[in-house]
């Protein structure tokens, strides 16, 4: 039994040991699952409600002044999540990358500042053109996300889906819209420490479909160098994500 409290982790994290809010998460995640899935019978929904939970639970953990409360503040957290996420019907892929930072971090700095701007057109401009990649019923349901703005029972009317099968079918597009940066932007930079890459895109024009995108991801599977790149750009693209993101109006 671990027998350092709650306070001692907070602590640590808050003086920068990183390793500490992974204890945190794994002490304490798995009662907010439990809970998460009572509210919630779309697993796929949960673990994304619990990424974001832990994600506001690191920006604000500071703010939280009696360390003894942490769980009721968990709790507090979850419900509020889950309430968002009912509340919007679905949680959409484009709100990743456009206006809809949660409402916590709002406060963080200001968003409507310059940075916040560049980086915003920037993730704006990356996404559309990793969804290049995607295939044509992905591009589709993206586009009736972000171009239409329509959710829940409206988007599943136009697929021509049930609203339950919504959520998976969203899912899986996020997926692949990953696998799609993933390739782009390892396309982007790659070529110049893998030969192999290079040779793929030999003639390449620069824009993917979901042929290029295929062998591209293929090859990132198998090769350990372009693997790196591709966690590198992860890290580079959680970052620019980390400013706050506000649409210019
Ligand atoms: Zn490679």
């Amino acid at each position: 039994m671990d027998a350092t409290t709650d306070a001692d982790l907070i602590a640590a994290y808050l003086a920068g040991d990183h390793g500490a809010f992974t204890k945190i998460y794994k002490r304490h995640s798995p009662i907010l699952r439990r809970t998460a899935r009572l509210k919630l019978y779309d697993k796929h929904a949960c673990d994304d409600i619990l990424q974001d939970v832990f994600f506001i639970v690191a920006k604000k953990l500071h703010d939280l002044h009696d360390p003894e409360r942490l769980p009721q503040w968990l709790q507090q957290i979850l419900v509020r999540e889950v309430y968002r996420y009912n509340a919007k019907g679905l949680r959409l892929v484009a709100t990743d990358f456009q206006s809809d930072s949660p409402s916590d971090q709002a406060d963080v700095c200001d968003p409507h500042s310059e940075g916040a701007l560049v980086a915003y057109e920037e993730l704006k401009e990356l996404l559309k053109s990793a969804a290049e990649g995607l295939g044509e019923r992905d591009r589709m349901i993206l586009s009736l996300l972000v171009d239409h703005g329509l959710e829940g029972n409206d988007l599943a009317s136009d697929l021509e889906v049930l609203p339950k099968d919504l959520h998976s079918l969203v899912h899986r597009m996020r997926e692949q819209l990953q696998k799609c940066l993933d390739a782009y932007c390892v396309a982007q930079v790659g070529r110049r420490s893998c030969p192999e890459l290079a040779e793929i895109l030999f003639r390449w024009s620069g824009r993917l479909d979901v042929q290029i995108r295929k062998r591209i991801v293929y090859h990132i599977e198998v090769c350990p160098i372009c693997e790196m790149v591709r966690t590198q750009q992860r890290i580079a693209i959680a970052d620019l994500r980390a400013r706050p993101s506000a649409p210019p109006r």
